[in-house]
């Protein structure tokens, strides 16, 4: 069976306290909630990363993880932050590839195929998003445009690599509008995915390949979602800033 992960963006949100709240929060209910053999991963700004590693010690089901890193390991990097950096702080995972930092800081294919590289040599595990605009889905592009970044992003790794790593599927056009794909909408993209990935690599590894769904993921909607033969979990943003919302959505995996 493959990986099942729930895994929260906080995008920039919160202020160090209210992050070390919402942690402790989240990290009470999963321990007396979260039933199954899913992953909760909590994707926080960098200021929270050390403070909530140390509340999740010994708390296996709950993992923590960044929203960006720099390619380069270290040096004259003003503002930046590292693979490496992140990981001593305690982030076992890391969203590379997510549409507001393509659009916003223009990260291209080529700067997110070496962030990918950097967090597989340093062992934090990337969540690769792709996905499509508005735009590219009223004009039928969407196939192409993810099969794209998926051959720009990660398809230069080995099979070997590429099992480490975990893709997230978000429609552009659903991130904080309220408006989800449709479970029909969502499934079609994911086998697409997964279909790709055995094309490139081999059945198997396809088969173990988690493809998470995210864009207005909620509790209200995240069961039918994730009842999709190809869906296998969340990436959940405003929802995730409340901890009743992210558990009740971790838990559909009981
Ligand atoms: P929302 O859940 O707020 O739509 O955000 C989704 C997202 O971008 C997660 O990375």
């Amino acid at each position: 069976m493959r990986k099942k992960i729930v895994a929260g963006n906080w995008k920039m949100n919160l202020d160090f306290q209210q992050g070390i709240s919402l942690f402790s929060e989240i990290v009470n209910m999963a321990k007396d909630e979260v039933l199954g053999q899913q992953q909760v991963v909590v994707c926080s700004p960098f200021i929270h990363l050390h403070g909530i590693a140390q509340l999740a010690k010994g708390v296996s089901r709950v993992a923590i993880g960044a929203q960006n890193i720099y390619f380069e390991e270290k040096g004259a990097y003003t503002g930046e932050i590292s693979a490496v950096q992140v990981k001593s702080a305690g982030a076992e995972y890391v969203i590379l590839g997510h549409s507001e930092r393509r659009a916003y800081f223009n990260e291209s294919d080529d700067m997110l195929s070496k962030k990918v590289d950097a967090a597989l040599k340093h062992g934090l595990i990337p969540v690769f998003c792709i996905g499509e605009t508005r735009e590219e889905r009223e004009a039928d592009r969407y196939f192409d445009v993810i099969g794209g970044q998926l051959e720009q992003g990660v398809f230069h790794l080995s099979n070997e690599a590429f099992s480490n790593v975990v893709l997230a599927y978000e429609p552009v056009w659903a991130i904080g509008t309220g408006l989800t794909a449709s479970p029909e909408q969502a499934q079609e993209v994911h086998a697409f995915i997964r279909d790709k990935a055995a094309e490139q690599y081999n059945q198997d590894t396809a088969d173990q390949l988690t493809i998470l769904y995210g864009g207005s993921c909620n509790p209200q909607n995240a069961p039918e979602l994730f009842a999709q033969p190809d869906i296998d979990g969340g990436l959940i943003g405003g929802a995730s800033l409340k901890s009743r919302d992210f558990i009740d959505i971790a838990k559909v995996f009981n």
